[in-house]
């Protein structure tokens, strides 16, 4: 079976947190893979666009090059990822939440080498550091350590052992609200999108609950198709989205090699009645 192919694709990581290609080297496989639209949306950080931004304009293809975040977010005692798209990375007040949530990540990220250290581990935290590259910590970065310390043969398993509520190496975190996320994404100039909605373990119940809510505070997006979503998510998806008229957006959340599964530009066309986001911006 051919793979779908999308030339648009408004969710990608780079080194700057947890994916494992640079800003750099993120353009330069879209370019090639044929894209003509990239948004750059690091977990919790804008530390790669300038790079990723000065990559596109060096392309032989026209890319166009979407400064975007993928914001962690507390909702409800569950986390949420808030993508900003079309932000002005600069932004003070924008820079200053980001900076907010990185310190809490510093935070969990110790407590969790603690933790890890309490099953037979030494120096968790500066190892794990090491596989970061002076970026922001994830959990990425510990699964990859994790792997490399044999305890799975692979990112997803060291995940469901170890990286997940009630298991070894879990500590929670207090992330941004919905409605700071929000705020700043607005006075940033952006669009905010709620990520991959079909992947957060809540009922119908509570994702309408959550849809009502972003609509409130002035959210604008839907990520409808998402590489990881599965043809029928994006589909209800879709339907959602008309339903709480919401813009359509499409990403991959590829991370290079460190999510093989994904690949940028892999996404099935935006179901029938979809409003694309990008006409928010062009
Ligand atoms: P964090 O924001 O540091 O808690 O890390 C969340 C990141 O971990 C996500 O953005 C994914 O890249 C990755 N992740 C979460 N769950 C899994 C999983 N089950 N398998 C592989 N990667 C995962
Ligand atoms: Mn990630
Ligand atoms: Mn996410
Ligand atoms: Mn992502």
């Amino acid at each position: 079976m051919t793979k779908p192919f999308s030339p648009i694709d408004l969710h990608a990581h780079s080194t700057a947190s947890d994916g494992s290609l640079s800003p750099l080297e993120l353009v330069q496989r879209a370019a090639k893979r044929g894209l003509h639209t990239l948004a750059l949306t690091d977990h919790d950080t804008t530390a790669g666009i300038a790079e990723a931004q000065a990559g596109a304009l060096q392309q032989n293809t026209p890319l166009q090059l979407i400064a975007g975040v993928e914001i962690s977010v507390t909702w409800n005692n569950q986390t949420l990822h808030i993508v900003g798209l079309n932000i002005d990375p600069e932004h003070t007040e924008l820079q200053a939440g980001l900076q907010q949530i990185r310190a809490e990540r510093e935070l969990r990220a110790h407590k969790m080498a603690e933790k890890l250290e309490k099953t037979g581990l030494k120096d968790v935290y500066q190892s794990v550091k090491a596989f970061a590259g002076g970026g922001l910590i994830s959990r990425t970065h510990f699964a990859h350590y994790l792997v490399e310390q044999g305890r799975a043969s692979h990112v997803r398993k060291v995940f469901q052992r170890y990286l997940v509520a009630g298991k070894p190496g879990y500590v929670g975190a207090q992330w941004a609200t919905l409605e700071e996320t929000l705020h700043w994404i607005k006075q940033a100039g952006g669009i905010a999108v709620i990520a991959h909605p079909a992947r957060y373990k809540i009922t119908r119940t509570r994702l309408k609950k959550l849809l009502d809510a972003f609509k409130a505070l002035g959210g604008q997006g839907l990520e409808v198709v998402s590489g990881s979503h599965s043809l029928d998510d994006n589909f209800q998806m879709a339907q959602l989205a008309q339903y709480y008229d919401l813009l359509a957006s499409m990403g991959s959340d590829y991370h290079g090699a460190a999510h093989f599964w994904l690949e940028l530009g892999v996404l099935p066309a935006l179901p029938a009645g979809c409003r694309g986001v990008w006409e928010a911006w062009s």
